[in-house]
């Protein structure tokens, strides 16, 4: 059998083109468009590349972007000023804190002043505890599961009923996909079982699964006799095993490598994800839907 690939780069571009044609009607309606602030302090350039991709994000679908860069010796209380000053600024329906911060600062204290409805990154307490709760109660689901969640549900895979694995209990992917998969819902009311270090016969749980979600960061953990034949394979690991020369620039680039030993696994599931251009591409995507949907809190859409 050879899976079906399911590429993260492909429905990026049908769900931006969603928002872009859904910001021009809100603009048209509304005369407003959301307004998404990253805040970025110093300069750490895996953070400076990844704040460039979702300014250029941003702009593509019609956002109001504004990049507020701070230097690297900020003092905490002036940090904390600023996202008060975002909180209260009615332009501005997301936040986001370039993590991580210098060590002056209290990265909890910092993400926890974000008022919870521009918290687009779905990491404050409060969304937390919404996206436990689930149906209507969820504002912002973290954008890297929902990234997930949206890809299972593109590729026509059945959720009601199956058997769901997640390897890993991370707070930004395990913890929440695992939640969001229990919900009674679309795209989830499945039967879900959480893996991890301290779990016995890993192999066995992993062979009982429809759907196998793998957030562990261990290249190649999984292995191809670990899938149920025709399982849904969504590998959100990414590891740098080491360099290569780009053929397109001449320049030295990381080479990638997934948690699920991509090439045999493809022979035996239904369906897989690729690294890199599988769950990757979905993060910033999503991060751009929950802005969306912030505005649309705000006028009363939804
Ligand atoms: P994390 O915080 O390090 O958590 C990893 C989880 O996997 C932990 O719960 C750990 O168990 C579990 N684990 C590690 N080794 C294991 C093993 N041998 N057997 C069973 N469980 C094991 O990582 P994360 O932030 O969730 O990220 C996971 C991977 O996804 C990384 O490669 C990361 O780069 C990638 N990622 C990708 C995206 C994206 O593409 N947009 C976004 C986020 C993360 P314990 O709890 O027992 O330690």
């Amino acid at each position: 059998m050879t899976a079906t690939l399911i590429k993260g780069t492909v429905i990026r571009e049908e769900i931006l083109e969603e928002i872009t044609k859904e910001v021009a009607e809100i603009k048209e309606k509304h005369g407003v468009v959301p307004g998404l602030v990253t805040i970025l302090v110093g300069a750490n350039p895996a953070s400076m590349s990844y704040v460039t991709l979702k300014i250029k994000t941003a702009h593509r679908v019609g956002f109001t972007e504004v990049q507020d860069s701070q230097p690297n010796d900020i003092s905490e209380a002036d940090l904390l000023a600023l996202i008060d000053k975002y909180n209260n600024d009615e332009s501005i329906n997301g936040i986001l804190v370039q993590l991580p911060l210098p060590k002056q600062i209290d990265e909890k204290k910092v993400l926890n002043a974000i008022d919870p409805d521009k918290d687009v990154d779905g990491f404050h307490p409060v969304n937390v505890g919404r996206l436990m709760i689930g149906g209507d109660e969820v504002k912002f689901p973290p954008c890297t599961p929902a990234g997930i969640q949206e890809m299972i549900v593109r590729a026509g895979v059945e959720t009601k009923g199956a058997e769901v694995v997640v390897v890993g209990r991370s707070n930004i992917v395990g913890k929440p996909i695992a939640n969001m998969m229990l919900q009674k819902g679309v795209g989830a009311n499945s039967t879900v079982t959480v893996v991890h270090t301290g779990t016995k016969n890993l192999d066995a749980h992993c062979q009982r699964a429809d759907i196998l979600i793998v957030a562990a960061g261990v290249p190649d953990l999984v292995k191809p006799e670990w899938i149920k034949p025709g399982a849904c394979v969504i590998d959100v690991g990414v590891n740098r095993v080491g360099e290569k020369i780009s053929e397109k620039t001449g320049n030295k680039i990381a080479i990638l490598k997934g948690d699920v030993d991509f090439d045999a696994a493809k022979e035996i599931a239904g369906s897989i994800t690729p690294v890199p251009g599988g769950v990757g591409p979905m993060t910033i995507t999503m991060l751009m839907a929950n802005t969306l949907k912030s505005l649309k809190f705000k006028l009363g859409m939804i």
